[in-house]
């Protein structure tokens, strides 16, 4: 499906029915021109011949057109499909990128520091298959970049991190802007959606069930988006809802809560003035998702 809409912006963009103005921290979108707040992969060493550019993580690129992501710019390889075909790469994100071997970010790796232009290794070269970004030192994935695929978002309270709220905090509270697009962190089957209303008595819930984890990872006060229905399977990485404040007393305080259920649950277990905690924490099954947390 991301391919599907990856190809059909492209034939979009170069009808020229859609036009995206590129702002300072926002990348241009796939067009073949390697801009400010990109990834970019050439088919040549040394950033030559034709540029591919990405504005997010791809777990796999296809391999085979017409449905591949491929190379965009002038010169040698355009129009080839960008997998096991990358020579070099410039990293124009503010965070660090790493290529892998393998699709889903398996196999060999290479890191790629913000801002870098490097060529591909040895093991990359012309053998690369998925790239992600803010993809750190650990080879994981921030758990607050993985939640929008954006740079901005920060934890802004932990598991079990009540301070000065009573209760026990059941989640992790991941704070970007309203309006960011919230994204499954694992992939799963919707079975419940509370669309709620921005206001503290509001609450908003989008609960989606794993079975191959027999894990709900459930999603608190986001706006979930309009045609997400019950019984849809979503895949990791895919929006589900925008950040909003459905359930918090003041936009100022937006975020969305994200927790990690044993089994199929529809709702959320009570934090604020519950003394129990009835979650186990969660970071080993977001380590094992390839997400640190933070
Ligand atoms: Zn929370």
């Amino acid at each position: 499906m991301k391919k599907l809409n990856a190809v059909t912006l492209a034939l979009l963009l170069g009808a020229g029915i859609v036009g995206i103005t590129p702002g300072a921290a926002q990348a241009a979108g796939r067009d073949g021109v390697c801009d400010a707040g990109e990834f970019c992969l050439y088919y040549n060493s040394d950033q030559e011949g034709s540029v591919s550019d990405f504005t997010g993580s791809i777990p796999d690129y296809g391999a085979t057109q017409p449905s591949c992501y491929e190379f965009k710019g002038a010169g040698n390889g355009k129009g080839d499909c960008v997998k096991n075909d990358a020579a070099s790469a410039w990293n124009r994100t503010s965070d660090p990128v790493a290529v892998y071997y393998n699709s889903d970010y398996g196999g060999a790796r290479q890191g790629i520091a913000a801002g870098a232009k490097v060529n591909l290794n040895s093991d990359l070269k012309n053998e690369n298959a998925s790239h992600r970004f803010n993809d750190t030192s650990t080879g994981k994935e921030n758990l607050s970049h993985g939640l929008y695929n954006l740079s901005g978002g920060t934890i802004t309270c932990g598991f079990d991190g009540y301070v000065n709220t009573p209760g026990r905090h059941e989640g992790i509270d991941i704070a970007r802007g309203i309006g960011s697009p919230v994204r499954a962190l694992v992939a799963g089957t919707v079975i419940n959606i509370v669309r709620g209303a921005n206001g503290g008595d509001g609450l908003s819930t989008i609960a989606v069930y794993n079975a191959t984890y027999d894990r709900t990872v459930i999603y608190l006060h986001s706006a979930p988006l309009s045609g997400l229905s019950e019984g849809d399977t979503v895949a990791r990485d895919q929006q589900i809802g925008t950040e909003a404040w459905r359930g918090i007393s003041s936009g100022s305080s937006a975020h969305t809560h994200v927790e990690v259920r044993v089994g199929r649950r529809e709702l959320a277990a009570k934090s604020v003035n519950d003394p129990t905690l009835d979650n186990p924490n969660p970071t080993s099954f977001w380590n094992a998702r390839g997400y640190n947390v933070r």
